[in-house]
């Protein structure tokens, strides 16, 4: 069967392709330009046939993905802006928004072959930000985002301003399901991601366009841009790409997750988990790598994670049940930076 991916060459949809393409789906992916579809056909050229790539100019236009939807079986919803250059809150939640409505009633009107619709939402819809350590599940929202951007505009913080598009566009898939539910022929699922790292399929031609996450990990990582206290004191939590492009493709064969929201996360990390595990790697891919304080991560006996995450819904639902280690993921990462010259 055939699976729609949006934004496809974005660091998590590449690897989307890529899973999908290796379970035997064919896949038509959207991208911005025909310049952005060169490196997909080539990095999935083995696929022949089975890998198409069509040019989506503006996501935002009533009908964008009309003919897109058109013959597919399911949908992966990706393309959505998360970058940290954002002034007025509408760049990023206009694309977001319009998008993922613009997606879902394309497939209401020409999806008639569609099953399933799966939109990439992220814990940005779910967490709230407060000095407490908290737990969060399927049944949280980020409402205080949304609060934020409406209450101070162009003066939100910029993560805050991508929150708020992130929820808002969720909110509006599922709106778009309840109001619609007569007369559609696909059920939806969402899955909500932290923060991603891992290594990168797509097209990165110089380390500073690694896109958001990568670069965070990038710089933190190789560069040394954080202090031994914002090492030990930073965090969130994570999934490994790979892990995460496995859970679009469990998101689509799960008859049971339909109507459903997944938090997928491989748990909650400080930054000098990443670095003490980029230092014990033998033989070193980097030298001279920053180093912290070794041990004062997750490790440290008052270390407090103030964002966690309840995945056992993904686990028994998606069988989302093994996630990749700090450990695989920084080796990868950084073999892949190297072999890249950065
Ligand atoms: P990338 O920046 O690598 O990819 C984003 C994709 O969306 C690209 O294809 C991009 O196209 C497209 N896109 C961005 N803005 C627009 C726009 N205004 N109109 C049309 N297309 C647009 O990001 P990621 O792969 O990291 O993100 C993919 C999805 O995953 C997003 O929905 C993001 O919110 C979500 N996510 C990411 C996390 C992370 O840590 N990386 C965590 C949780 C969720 P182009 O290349 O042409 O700009």
């Amino acid at each position: 069967s055939k699976v729609l991916v949006t934004g496809a060459n974005g660091y998590i949809a590449a690897w989307v392709v890529r899973v999908l393409l290796e379970k035997g789906y064919a896949v038509r992916g959207t991208v911005r330009s025909e310049s952005k579809a060169t490196h997909l056909r080539k990095i999935f050229s083995e696929y022949g046939d089975k890998h198409e790539v069509v040019v989506v100019e503006d996501i935002t236009k009533e009908g964008a993905f009309d003919e897109a939807v058109k013959g597919v079986d399911a949908i992966e919803h990706t393309a959505s802006p998360f970058h940290l250059n954002c002034d007025d809150p509408q760049e990023f939640i206009e694309p977001a928004v319009k998008g993922t409505v613009g997606v879902l009633q394309s497939a209401l009107k020409y999806g008639s072959t569609v099953k399933r619709i799966v939109v990439t939402s992220s814990c940005a819809a779910v967490l709230t930000i407060s000095d407490k350590s908290q737990t969060f599940t399927e049944l949280n929202w980020n409402d205080q985002a949304i609060k934020e951007v409406e209450e101070k505009g162009r003066d939100a913080l910029v993560m805050n301003k991508y929150r708020a598009s992130k929820t808002l566009a969720e909110k509006s898939a599922w709106d778009f399901v309840e109001k619609n539910k007569g007369s559609i022929g696909w059920d939806l699922v969402v899955l909500n991601p932290p923060y991603v790292f891992g290594p990168v399929i797509h097209d990165v031609p110089t380390a500073p366009q690694l896109n958001t996450s990568a670069l965070e990990f990038y710089n933190t990582i190789v560069k040394g841009s954080k202090d031994a206290k914002q090492l030990s004191s930073m965090g969130n939590s994570w999934i490994d790409v790979r892990d995460l492009a496995l859970a679009h493709a469990l998101a689509i064969q799960k008859e049971a997750a339909g109507g459903n929201r997944f938090i997928v996360s491989g748990g909650p990390f400080k930054w000098q988990d990443f670095v003490d595990a980029a230092n014990s790697i033998t033989p070193a891919i980097y030298t001279d790598l920053p180093k912290g304080n070794p041990g004062s991560g997750s490790a440290a006996p008052d270390t407090v994670h103030l964002i966690n995450y309840d995945v056992s819904k993904a686990r028994r639902v998606l069988g989302l049940d093994k996630y990749i280690t700090q450990e695989e993921c920084t080796r990868a990462c950084l073999e892949d930076f190297k072999s890249r010259g950065f």
